[in-house]
């Protein structure tokens, strides 16, 4: 085998890894399903789908097959070609959203940054090159570019690195007047997440939703809506929007896109496409062949009805768990969410506790995620058994009951 399989230990991490994040001790190393297993062979129900992303499970085998395929065919050319799984992938989104072109990127973070240079771009084109003001939401999150992230809600990510972009307003999510005191001819965008993610597992209310697309057309402004967390199905529809039956000028998605696979799109409508032109934004890597091949086989598999009914099945069976786990540890005050991205807000006594009880659950054999500072994040396979759910949801009680 030309890769070495010598040994690494969570060591090595400190030695040579920047330490941005500061992951647990154990390494996974297979996943199978909503299954994982670790370095020493220790196996873990995963409710976390990487943050949102393995929405088919780890290995999916009609994926495994795709990336197979499509490996031995060719797997980058660059944007100076287009290619096959990039037309296929680009027509199957345009027939199933609002949307009426679209363009591929690599993550969250590019195709929001993507989203937000073109409503500049579009504004300037077609009214004032003084319409520029993008108004976001206090704890939402966008990604990490300086631009994503300074767009996005929470300073604590976007201080201390240097001048920030300018033309950034940030309003009360849910609190319609704020946007209104706020907004005016120069705004040339408002961007929300449905259901925002990082900050917490707090939906949109319709109505505020409703306004924000009134507010945009009153004052020629687009509505951009990030959907890289609760796109591709993750809510029970391929869509969050669709929840909401109001449509966006823009849409970013990304993390299910790819069942973990990078890739990511941005979705339009021919109104802006009508300013774009070659060379004026760009990407290597963005909508190669193997992403998208990948990306296409998810699609296919994931917006079914079977596959989209099934997230209320399971949501309701852990729903049924959960209430009695809070029965007896009287663990949360509030389950949040839509679809399989729920949140499970912690009585404010767990609060400072929440990364221990995290830890409990990894060694009982169970894993989320949080989300904000007081919610406990489940974001796990769309298509995960319910005999996985169960079992997952025994060892939570275990590791609560420890703890
Ligand atoms: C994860 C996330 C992003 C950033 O995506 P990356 O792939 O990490 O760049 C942006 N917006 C939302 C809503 C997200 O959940």
């Amino acid at each position: 085998m030309i890769l070495k399989n010598t040994l690494v230990t969570r060591n090595s991490f400190n030695n040579f890894i920047l330490p941005f994040y500061n992951p647990p001790s154990f390494i996974p190393i297979k996943g199978k399903g909503s299954r994982i297993w670790d370095q020493q062979g220790k196996e873990y129900v995963d409710f976390s789908g990487g943050i949102a992303v393995t929405s088919l499970g780890h290995c999916h085998p009609l994926l495994n097959k795709v990336l197979n395929y499509q490996s031995k065919k060719i797997w980058h050319t660059s944007n100076i070609f287009t290619n096959e799984p990039a037309l296929r992938l680009a027509k199957k989104l345009v027939l199933s959203s609002f949307a009426s072109h679209v363009f591929f990127a690599n993550s969250g973070a590019e195709a929001n940054e993507a989203a937000f240079k073109l409503a500049r771009y579009y504004a300037t084109k077609k009214y004032d090159v003084k319409k520029n003001n993008i108004i976001s939401f206090y704890n939402s999150f966008h990604g990490r570019t300086l631009f994503t992230v300074s767009v996005g809600g929470q300073s604590k990510y976007s201080d201390f690195f240097g001048p920030k972009p300018l033309g950034i307003q940030h309003a009360e999510f849910n609190k319609i007047e704020t946007v209104k005191n706020i907004i005016n001819k120069n705004t040339c965008a408002i961007v929300l997440e449905l259901i925002q993610g990082e900050g917490g597992i707090i939906p949109a209310s319709k109505s505020f939703v409703r306004e924000l697309r009134c507010l945009c057309n009153k004052y020629n402004a687009l509505l951009i809506f990030d959907e890289v967390q609760t796109g591709i199905g993750r809510t029970g529809k391929l869509f969050a929007y669709e929840h909401y039956g109001i449509e966006p000028d823009i849409l970013t998605i990304a993390k299910s896109l790819g069942s973990g696979f990078p890739i990511s799109a941005m979705l339009t409508t021919s109104k802006i496409q009508s300013v774009i032109t070659p060379g004026i934004h760009g990407t290597t890597y963005g909508g190669n062949p193997l992403a998208c091949a990948i990306a296409e086989a998810t699609i296919n598999i994931i917006n079914t009805k079977n596959i989209l009914s099934g997230v209320k099945q399971k949501l309701k069976r852990i729903l049924f768990e959960l209430n009695i786990i809070n029965k007896r540890f009287k663990l949360f005050t509030e389950i949040r969410g839509m679809g399989l991205l729920i949140g499970i807000v912690l009585e404010s006594k767990f609060v400072k506790k929440i990364h221990d009880i995290l830890h409990f659950s990894f060694l009982e054999g169970v894993i989320f995620l949080t989300a904000g500072k007081n919610v406990i994040r489940m974001a796990p396979s769309l298509i995960i058994s319910e005999s996985d759910i169960v079992e997952g949801m025994n060892r939570f009680y275990r590791a609560l009951k420890k703890f």
